[in-house]
């Protein structure tokens, strides 16, 4: 018996005849679509670093973590100037202003940025700063929004809903590159599971990866920060990741740590530039590792 509105992945060249592979033969078994953002480019040499604040909460703290992501090695700025939260009485974010501010480390920096868009309203605005335009988890089903997002004329960062199954999140995919942008990739933040709650926040799902990649040409992503929700998780987690064959990473990072400076939004899992720095060692250290034994 089929169950209306249950889907499997063998339904997937129907829900997703632009972005599956069996739908869309254009991309070969292990090839993946290159989406760039400056100079950084996803599903290419390399995982790419996207790293930053949670919250732009002013001008001095955003370039402050710029500055020091920057010098890190982070190839993108992350940091939200319109945030979800759960209480309306949480700080929103700074909205356009925040916008200006990453507009700025922009400029000091020479790192592009990816910030989030949660109001068909909103699209054309940010995108008129923004590198990048992420569309976050509580919005992966919101269809009139990645229309929107889809007809931005900007790359696309899009989560995945944190219940959402592999066929729903690619559906969703599909609604951006409908509209006629594939330069979409997608950012696994963990999910919704048994555990989520009791020692992290979600649940890390890096089966999910090679799934991804079995299913569809885009490039995939880990968010190892709203995943764990730890900030001593968050560097195993990001190395499991590119183990798992992540193509980048999102990580949430405090200037001169969390204790420091104290973030207004997600503290727990803010790490300081010097984790950071570990982590982009690591993706470094792992391609030449390869590269030496391909040159054998
Ligand atoms: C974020 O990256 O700022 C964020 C809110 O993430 P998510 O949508 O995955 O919860
Ligand atoms: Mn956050």
């Amino acid at each position: 018996m089929k169950i209306a509105g249950i889907t499997s992945l063998e339904d997937l060249p129907r829900i997703c005849p632009l972005l599956s592979r069996y739908g869309n033969p254009q991309y070969g078994e292990d090839e993946t679509r290159v989406v760039e953002v400056g100079s950084a480019r996803f599903g290419g040499e390399r995982p790419v670093v996207i790293a930053g604040p949670c919250a732009v909460e002013s001008e001095e703290q955003t370039l402050r973590i710029a500055k020091e992501i920057k010098a890190a090695g982070a190839d993108l700025l992350r940091g939200g100037a319109y945030k979800p939260r759960t209480s309306p009485h949480d700080f929103q974010g700074l909205g356009e202003e925040g916008l200006e501010i990453l507009s700025l480390a922009r400029e000091a920096t020479g790192l592009p940025f990816v910030t989030e868009v949660m109001d068909t309203r909103l699209v054309e605005k940010v995108a008129e700063h923004a590198d990048m335009l992420q569309v976050g988890s509580r919005n992966m089903q919101n269809y009139p929004l990645l229309k929107e997002v889809g007809r931005a004329g900007k790359p696309v960062l899009l989560k995945r809903g944190m219940a959402a199954s592999l066929c729903e999140w690619l559906g969703a995919a599909e609604y951006i590159a409908e509209e006629g942008n594939y330069d979409i990739v997608l950012c696994e933040r963990g999910i919704k599971a048994y555990p989520s709650g009791e020692y992290s926040r979600y649940v890390l799902d890096l089966n999910v990866i090679p799934a991804v990649k079995l299913h569809t040409f885009l490039p995939v992503i880990v968010d190892p920060s709203h995943a764990t929700g730890v900030a001593m998780m968050v560097e195993p987690a990001s190395r499991a990741a590119v183990e798992f064959g992540s193509q980048g990473l999102i990580i949430e990072v405090a200037a001169g740590g969390r204790c420091l400076s104290k973030p207004q939004c997600d503290a727990a899992q803010a790490i300081d530039p010097g984790t950071l720095r570990r982590i982009v060692d690591f993706i470094h250290a792992r391609e030449q590792i390869f590269a030496e034994r391909e040159a054998v």
